[in-house]
């Protein structure tokens, strides 16, 4: 069985399952949060009464996060209808973005977009913060309100999206019925070279496969090049298999993962047991490809979809108006990094907005120091707008008060990792997904470039 087989057939009590079986489920942890999070409560309710209780009040994690640095009274609604549930249920896991389990949430935007707004539970982004924060285990089955759900695949475990109604019932049972996706295995050899990033790789798979390539299919990842590649890159690799429709990704589990999960379960008083998966001899695959990486470039998915491949250093007639870095996808503390090496000691030439994907994130970027330098005054001097408010903002549009929504048929590099049309705001605006790396050196030229051309090749010191 393929790593997802192995894992579906122990959550469903079986010995063994095969792609296109139908079996039920044991979900692990349910997540959602403030778009979804309303109207999953209402399946619930309407199912199973209004006075029911959640299968286990321990394992529906509610996160807020998509539309919250915003005046739009009915998205500040939805934070506080998650509070009131939770306070009924006594959830364990809520994060709030205020304070007061009694209060009510408004964003103010005469304190502007840029300094912080929330409270010392606040997570930020669902998908990085349920790592950070403990949630994510390798061998389990994790279910939530978001496509990108599948990002928690780097941690060995099946991670999936759900729609409400699936939600609802998994809130009132803790199971679901699946049907087992086929697999594709892209084997991962070699080593990346500087300027190319796990953002390149991804890119680079859907490119071959196309963004409806992976429809209800499973996407594995090994080979020798996995070593290589940190928690974060795997997670910005498993978050993009939706970006080829796939069901899920997932990693296989080793040291590196132990040292993450250990961690990060021990930190924040999360259950520490899991029982990885490991590959078997006979895994069958429905595709299986090598991907090398020391030979792979700097990619970029152009508009109108995620499977429209082409190199960066292919792209230099296309000009920029917007460059965006953050999101799940490209918003953690090593796309910061990345980025920072890149427009250390220049300026960006067009706008340039920086939205961490969680608090602990900012907290990174304002804590660490290059030759005495933070690497938030990094991204200042060089003319990034960067703001406190860790979250989706612009990821998805949202509306049209977020910060560094695209609300002008313009043209924006980002780092983010969806760009069908209307993605991030306007309609007609054309979105380009690239690596950190990439928009950084996009910035700066003002055009799409090839990072490759503007790498520090300086030791940077760092504390
Ligand atoms: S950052 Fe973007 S992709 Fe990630 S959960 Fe938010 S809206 Fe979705």
């Amino acid at each position: 069985m393929t790593l997802t087989e192995k894992l579906l057939a122990r959550a469903a009590g079986k010995a063994t399952v095969s792609a296109g079986e139908n079996i039920w489920v044991k979900a692990d942890i349910l997540m959602t949060h403030d778009v979804c999070g309303p109207g999953t409560i209402g399946v619930f309710q309407r199912e199973f009464g209004a006075k029911a209780k959640v299968w286990d009040r321990h394992r529906v994690v509610i996160i807020p996060d998509h539309y919250i640095f915003t005046a739009d009274s009915r998205s500040n609604r939805n934070v506080d209808l998650l509070r009131e549930f939770a306070r009924d249920q006594g959830l364990t896991y809520f994060y709030d973005v205020i304070d007061d389990p009694n209060g009510t949430w408004k964003f103010d935007p005469a304190r502007g977009p840029l300094r912080r707004q929330y409270g010392s539970r606040y997570a930020g982004v669902c998908h990085a913060a349920l790592p950070q924060k403990g949630h994510t285990r390798p061998g389990e089955v994790l279910f939530g309100t978001d496509s990108h759900t599948c990002m928690a695949g780097a941690f060995n475990q099946f991670a999936t999206g759900i729609g409400n109604t699936d939600a609802g019932f998994v809130m009132g049972t803790g199971k679901l019925l699946l049907k087992v996706p086929e697999t594709m295995r892209f084997r991962l050899e070699g080593r990346l070279q500087p300027g190319v990033m796990a953002k390149d790789i991804i890119l680079h798979a859907i490119g071959e496969i196309g963004f409806d390539g992976a429809t209800y299919r499973a996407l594995q990842f090994e080979g020798s090049g996995i070593a290589g590649l940190s928690m974060d890159d795997r997670m910005t690799i498993a978050n993009m298999a939706i970006e080829a429709g796939g069901k899920n990704g997932i990693f296989p589990y080793d040291a590196r993962t132990a040292e993450y999960v250990d961690t990060r379960t021990r930190l924040n008083g999360t259950r520490t047991h899991y029982e990885p998966v490991e590959p078997d001899a006979d895994q069958r695959f429905v595709y299986d490809s090598v991907i090398d990486l020391d030979r792979l470039e700097p990619t970029v998915a152009c508009h109108p979809d995620p499977g429209q491949r082409k190199l960066a250093r292919d792209l230099g007639d296309v000009q920029l108006d917007r460059a965006y870095i953050g999101s799940c996808t490209g918003g953690k503390t090593s796309d910061f990094v990345e980025f920072a090496r890149v427009v250390r000691g220049r300026r960006v030439r067009i706008d340039t907005f920086g939205v961490p994907a969680t608090p602990e994130i900012v907290h990174d970027l304002q804590t660490t120091r290059w030759a005495g330098q933070t690497l938030w005054d990094i991204l200042l001097a060089a003319g990034v707008q960067l703001t406190e408010n860790a979250g989706c903002a612009a990821c998805l549009g949202g509306p049209v008060d977020t910060f560094g929504r695209v609300n002008a048929p313009l043209r924006c590099i980002s780092a983010t990792n969806r760009n069908f049309p209307g993605r991030m705001g306007h309609k007609e605006s054309q979105i380009f997904l690239a690596s950190p790396a990439t928009v950084a050196a996009s910035a700066i030229a003002g055009h799409i470039a090839d990072p490759r051309e503007y790498f520090s090749t300086v030791p940077v010191a760092e504390s």
